[in-house]
């Protein structure tokens, strides 16, 4: 049996969140890994306070570096924040043949693989945003578990946050989604909806008009029905997720909202609403540098295609931006578009620089082991049956080890779980590679492509493209016309 230190550290930052009961979730949490590990264990734990970089606890843990097989740690950042500190820890750690075992696995600086692991990781870490992140995304999901409000500080028109986090319906605002649920019910279209609402005078918590789009997220939102979710994300990937139905009172019913989700599926699979298809390559893409409002598509009766011009007009405020002949700025995007290659490439060339093969096999091999582990225990269980109905072992004996291995057994599988997702998160990275080689195969061809699939693809990494022609429309046509504005925003 080998003798492990676990060293947690939690900083103050962290103070708006329970830091004692996250201390001891975590200690917990690796007490529990080290019985798994069948390891004893010394505990060191300390609170740093943001400014402050001194760590006694760690210090005296390093001192005695040769009374220890292992070291326990939440994350691989709970270390170090500090790259330089982080390389000269890992250098005593190889030094006195330490693991470094967290939740998420382990990782032993022996092998040349996992050193580059967890030089890696510690590079990650620096990304401190990144970890803030991660830690109050937990403390978040907890809140949410019981049912709290605790995403960004807005919150959805129709509640108030109270003293208990809890969202409280705004009798004002919530007559707002019970009109937009209702028509939705009788079929009137969102555009349509937004119009009744600005007649009506209703308006956001700002004072400005619900539009539209505003009114296509409110009724997909099933926070009007009682729900709070939140979700947790590593490396993009969902790995966590809460859905608490009745957390608080509900604007609509379950029901209306059920009924609303259903239409509009139909909706959108063209059973009641006409819906444009997009039969030029630029299509919704165009947004006015003026006033930020959409720019639509016109044939003129010679058949030659115009942005049209803007006449967006709201309160006294009019937008008149004159229109453009569209194919010119066509082309331009198209040809800013294709510049965009050598990014790709360049993108695409750091990712296979990052090569995951040793990584992967590693994984592969915990699975397998991992595999006849499980194999074993479920045998095991087989066993403890047939010895009990021989009369071999007492009940009570029977349950305790039942309970035992089948602790054992939940164990593994969450094991066998997570090399899951680190193999996925791995393979990801095969998929962003894939698409990136099609991104830049498609790119050759841009020329070719027809109207609707180059706008597709246009859309994969064009957010916005911003134009203006600088001229204000009126019926002037002898002045001089001004050089236009096109801005191209990247997603
Ligand atoms: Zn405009």
């Amino acid at each position: 049996m080998g003798l492990a230190a676990i060293y947690l550290r939690l900083s103050r930052n962290e103070e708006h969140l329970d830091i004692d009961e996250i201390l001891t979730n975590h200690r917990n949490a690796l007490i529990k890994l080290s019985k798994q590990q069948k390891l004893t264990y010394d505990i060191y734990q300390e609170i740093s306070s943001g400014v402050n970089t001194e760590r006694p606890q760690l210090n005296l843990l390093l001192s005695r570096l040769d009374d220890y097989d292992a070291l326990l740690v939440m994350d691989i950042d709970r270390i170090s924040r500090d790259n330089a500190h982080a390389e000269e820890i890992k250098k005593m750690l190889i030094l006195h043949d330490i693991k470094i075992l967290t939740p998420q696995g382990a990782i032993d600086l022996s092998q040349e693989s996992n050193e580059m692991l967890f030089s890696f990781q510690a590079m990650m870490a620096n990304f401190e945003y990144k970890q803030i992140r991660k830690r109050l995304g937990r403390g978040r999901l907890a809140a949410a578990e019981q049912g709290k409000w605790t995403m960004s500080n807005r919150i959805p028109l129709g509640y108030k946050k109270n003293e208990d986090k809890r969202l409280e319906i705004v009798e004002d605002e919530a007559k707002i989604i019970r009109h937009i649920f209702q028509k939705t019910l009788e079929r009137v279209s969102a555009n349509e909806i937004a119009k009744q609402l600005d007649m009506l005078g209703w308006r956001s918590r700002q004072g400005k008009v619900l539009t539209s789009s505003h009114i296509s997220q409110i009724r997909k939102n099933p926070v009007y029905y009682g729900v709070i979710q939140a979700c947790r994300r590593v490396n993009g990937r969902v790995v966590d997720e809460v859905f608490v139905e009745n957390a608080h009172s509900g604007i609509v019913s379950k029901q209306t909202f059920l009924e609303v989700q259903k239409m509009l599926e139909e909706n959108s699979q063209d059973k009641f609403f006409h819906k444009l298809k997009a039969t030029r390559r630029l299509q919704n893409l165009i947004y006015c540098n003026c006033c930020g409002r959409k720019r639509y598509l016109q044939c003129d009766g010679n058949g030659v295609e115009f942005i049209k011009s803007c006449s967006y007009k709201i309160d006294n405020n009019v937008c008149q931006d004159r229109g453009h002949k569209y194919l010119s700025i066509e082309k331009f995007v198209l040809q800013k578009v294709k510049e965009r290659k050598t990014d790709f490439e360049q993108a695409l060339k750091k990712l296979k620089s990052l090569d995951t093969t040793d990584v992967e096999k590693k994984l592969a091999i915990q699975r397998e082991s991992l595999n006849k582990q499980l194999e074993k225990l479920n045998k095991r269980q087989r066993n403890l049956k047939e010895m009990r109905m021989d009369g071999e072992i007492t009940k009570n004996d029977f349950y305790e080890m039942r309970d035992e291995n089948e602790e054992q057994i939940r164990q593994v599988q969450q094991q066998i779980e997570l090399i899951d997702i680190q193999l996925e998160n791995l393979s990801n990275t095969d998929e962003e590679q894939q698409r990136l080689e099609d991104t830049i195969r498609t790119l050759d061809k841009l020329d070719e492509l027809e109207s609707e699939p180059c706008n597709t693809f246009l859309k994969t990494f064009i957010k916005k493209i911003w134009f203006s022609s600088n001229t204000e429309a009126n019926h002037d046509t002898t002045r001089e016309r001004k050089a236009a504005t096109i801005k191209i925003e990247w997603l």
